[in-house]
C-alpha cells in the first residue's frame, strides 16, 4: 500500500527506476501529456517510481504530484535564469564564493527527481556549462583561501554521485585543515531513501568522514509530511548513527508548502527524527516559476501561523530570502511595514542591517519593495561602492 492506501509493489524495489518520459506515465491522460510536453520540452521532467507513488493521482492537487508534474503556467512569461545571481560570486566553474567562510562546490548537474520551482533549473536546460565533474579546482581554490571554514557541496543533487567518487571529494576536504564544516545539500531522503538503506558503503564514508571535531551536516531537502515515509525515517536514522548532524531547509511553494497545518506538521515530525527545520526560503523569482511563488506577507503570516502549532525545537527556522545581496531574513510585518534583517551578507556593510520597507502585499521578492525615506537613505548612502552593479533597490523588477 502506498501512503495514500493504494496497493503498489514498487516502493519494495531497491534503488526505484528513473523516469524520463511524462508518455509513460498511466496515470495522466493522453491530452494532460500533450499539454505537459510543451512544458518539458522547455524545463527538463524527471523522477522516480519511489517518489511518483507517494502520489495519489486521483487528487488534482496532490502536493506531491505538483512538486513534480509539470503545470501548464510555468510557461508565463515571469522571472530570471538566475534569480540571484549566482553568476556573479562564481570565482570558477562550479565554485561559488559569496559569504567570507562559506564556498560552494557544484558537484553535479542532476537530481533524482526534479522539483518544479528549482531555482537553479538552468543546470538542467540544454547548454548548461557551469558544473564541472573535475572537482580539483575548486579544492585547490579552498585550499588557498585559508578563511573559508566551512564548504557546500551541491548542484545538483551530491548524492546522485557514486559513492566512490563522493569519498573522493570528502577526503580531499578533510585534507584541508582549515575546513571544518562540510555541509551536503540533498533531496536524496525525501526523493530515493533507499540510496541511503541499501549502501553501507556511503554510510560507512559518512560515518569515516564526520569527525568529532569537524562534522558532515546534511541539508535535507523535505517539503511536505507525506516525504517522510519509513523508509525515509530509516534513511535518516542511518544517517544520523554515522554522526551526521542533519537540518532541513525547503522553499515555501504555492499548493505544496504553504498551508500553516502542513508546515506545522512537517516541522514537528522532523523536530521528532532529528531534522530540525533551518530556512524556509521564499521562492525566487526564477523562469517557470510563477505558479509556485507566494507573497512575502502572505508567506509571513502563514508561517507564524505554523508556528503556532510547534515546540521551540519545531520552530527555530529562519524565513529568509536567499538574495543577491545576502540571505534576509523577514522578522516582522505589520499594517504599515515589512521588517527584514541581514541574516547573512554580501557586503560587510550590511551585516546585521535592518531594513523597515512600506508594507506591499503583493512583492514576491526584495527588489519589488520600497525602503522608507529613513532606511532608504542610510541604505544607499552606506556601501552605495560596494553594491554597484549589483542593482540593489533599482526601480527593474525581477520579473520580465
Ligand atoms: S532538489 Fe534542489 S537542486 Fe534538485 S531539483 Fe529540487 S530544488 Fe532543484
Amino acid at each position: 500500500m502506498n501512503a495514500r492506501g493504494h496497493t503498489d509493489t514498487t516502493r519494495k524495489r531497491r534503488r526505484p527506476r528513473v523516469v524520463y518520459n511524462l508518455d509513460r506515465l498511466p496515470y495522466l491522460s493522453d491530452s494532460e501529456k500533450a499539454r505537459l510536453r510543451m512544458v518539458t520540452e522547455k524545463y527538463a521532467f524527471r523522477a522516480n517510481e519511489y517518489y511518483l507513488s507517494l502520489i495519489d493521482w486521483s487528487d488534482p492537487d496532490d502536493p506531491i504530484r505538483r512538486l513534480i508534474i509539470p503545470d501548464v503556467e510555468e510557461l508565463n512569461t515571469w522571472g530570471k535564469l538566475d534569480a540571484s545571481k549566482e553568476h556573479a560570486i562564481t570565482v570558477g566553474k562550479g565554485i561559488q564564493h559569496k559569504y567570507t567562510h562559506t564556498v560552494l562546490l557544484l558537484a553535479n548537474e542532476t537530481c533524482p527527481s526534479f522539483c518544479r520551482y528549482c531555482f537553479r533549473k538552468r543546470l538542467f536546460m540544454n547548454g548548461t556549462d557551469e558544473v564541472t565533474y573535475d572537482l580539483e579546482p575548486g579544492i585547490e581554490y579552498i585550499r588557498e583561501h585559508q578563511e573559508v571554514n566551512n564548504v557546500l557541496l551541491t548542484g545538483g543533487d551530491p548524492l546522485v554521485l557514486p559513492t566512490p567518487r563522493l569519498e573522493r571529494i570528502l577526503a580531499a576536504l578533510r585534507r584541508i585543515d582549515h575546513v571544518r564544516i562540510i555541509r551536503i545539500g540533498t533531496k536524496m531522503p525525501a526523493f530515493d531513501p533507499f540510496r541511503f538503506i541499501n549502501d553501507d558503503y556511503l554510510i560507512d564514508v559518512l560515518r569515516k568522514y564526520s569527525r568529532p571535531d569537524r562534522r558532515i551536516y546534511m541539508m535535507c531537502h523535505f517539503d511536505h509530511p507525506r516525504e517522510l515515509t519509513d523508509e525515509a525515517r530509516e534513511a535518516i536514522n542511518r544517517v544520523l548513527e554515522a554522526g551526521v548532524v542533519c537540518a532541513n531547509q525547503n522553499p515555501i511553494v504555492r499548493g505544496i508548502s504553504d498551508d500553516p497545518g502542513v508546515m506545522a506538521t512537517l516541522w514537528n515530525e522532523l523536530s521528532y527524527i532529528g531534522v530540525p527545520q533551518y530556512y524556509v526560503f521564499q521562492c525566487r523569482p526564477t523562469i517557470g516559476n510563477q505558479p509556485y511563488a507566494v507573497p512575502i506577507v502572505e508567506a509571513y503570516h502563514r508561517i507564524e501561523e505554523a508556528k503556532k502549532s510547534c515546540s521551540g525545537l519545531a520552530k527555530r527556522l529562519k524565513y529568509t530570502m536567499s538574495h543577491e545581496s545576502g540571505k534576509i531574513e523577514v522578522i516582522g510585518v505589520d499594517a504599515r511595514h515589512i521588517y527584514l534583517k541581514y541574516h547573512r551578507a554580501k557586503h560587510q556593510v550590511d551585516r546585521q542591517r535592518i531594513l523597515v520597507c512600506h508594507r506591499d502585499d503583493q512583492a514576491l521578492w526584495l527588489d519589488q519593495l520600497k525602503p522608507v525615506d529613513g532606511y532608504r537613505n542610510e541604505y544607499y548612502r552606506s556601501g552605495v561602492e560596494q553594491r554597484r552593479g549589483f542593482g540593489i533597490g533599482s526601480d527593474s523588477g525581477p520579473y520580465s
